[in-house]
């Protein structure tokens, strides 16, 4: 895809600051520090755009991004930080939930995954959860670089199976620093977001 133009419109913490507008969006996923601003930056070619490796502990939002005039990525803070309080995690878990399971817009999740481990438990969890809310999630492999080629049909059979993946979700091995998968993460978020 060609992109015109990009740039983080909404920082939303709570559902009515989510844009009311009716376009399409995909929603990305994963542990802090999984290689999800970077797989921003490389699928929309903006270095900067989604800053690699945020502070933990910062307030939580939903960051929608508002590209080609036509739909928005909304990145969604890495899971994993154990720097904010019980009542704050809970009143965030509530938003996310009420996202998930309600938000018309959201027509698929990429879930990034590091393909050089098995998913944890925390990976397995999110993928089940977005199951149970009958979401389609593209789960992507990331830092594709950094293992060899001939293991990867190992390594993704490996998440398949500890993902229990659905037949139908893909799965896609990817490199931010070698571009691999860049085309297939496109089509397949393209088909989500306008078919
Ligand atoms: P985020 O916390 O999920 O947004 O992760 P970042 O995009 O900030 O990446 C975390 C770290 O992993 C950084 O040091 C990146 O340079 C590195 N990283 C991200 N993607 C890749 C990749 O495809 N290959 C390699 N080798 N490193 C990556």
């Amino acid at each position: 895809m060609k992109i015109t133009s990009a740039e983080l419109t909404i920082s939303a913490a709570k559902e009515e600051q989510f844009p009311p507008g009716m376009f399409p969006e995909v929603a990305l996923s994963g542990r802090s520090n999984v290689g999800k601003s970077s797989f921003i930056n490389t699928l929309l070619a903006r270095k900067g755009l989604a800053r690699t490796s945020q502070r933990p502990g910062k307030t939580q939002t939903l960051n929608y991004y508002w590209i080609n005039n036509r739909f928005h990525f909304v990145d969604v803070p890495g899971y994993g930080y154990a720097k904010v309080s019980k009542k704050e995690r809970e009143a965030w878990g509530r938003v996310l939930e009420s996202y998930f399971q309600n938000r018309e817009q959201l027509k698929a999740v990429v879930q990034l995954v590091d393909m050089r481990h098995k998913p944890s438990k925390e990976d397995v969890m999110m993928y089940e959860w977005l199951k149970h809310h009958e979401r389609e999630v593209i789960v992507i492999g990331t830092k594709a670089d950094k293992v060899a080629k001939g293991k990867w049909d190992k390594h993704a059979a490996i998440i398949r199976k500890e993902l229990q993946m659905h037949e139908d979700d893909k799965l896609i091995m990817f490199s931010a620093e070698t571009g691999q998968g860049k085309d297939k993460a496109w089509n397949a978020v393209t088909k989500a977001l306008f078919n």
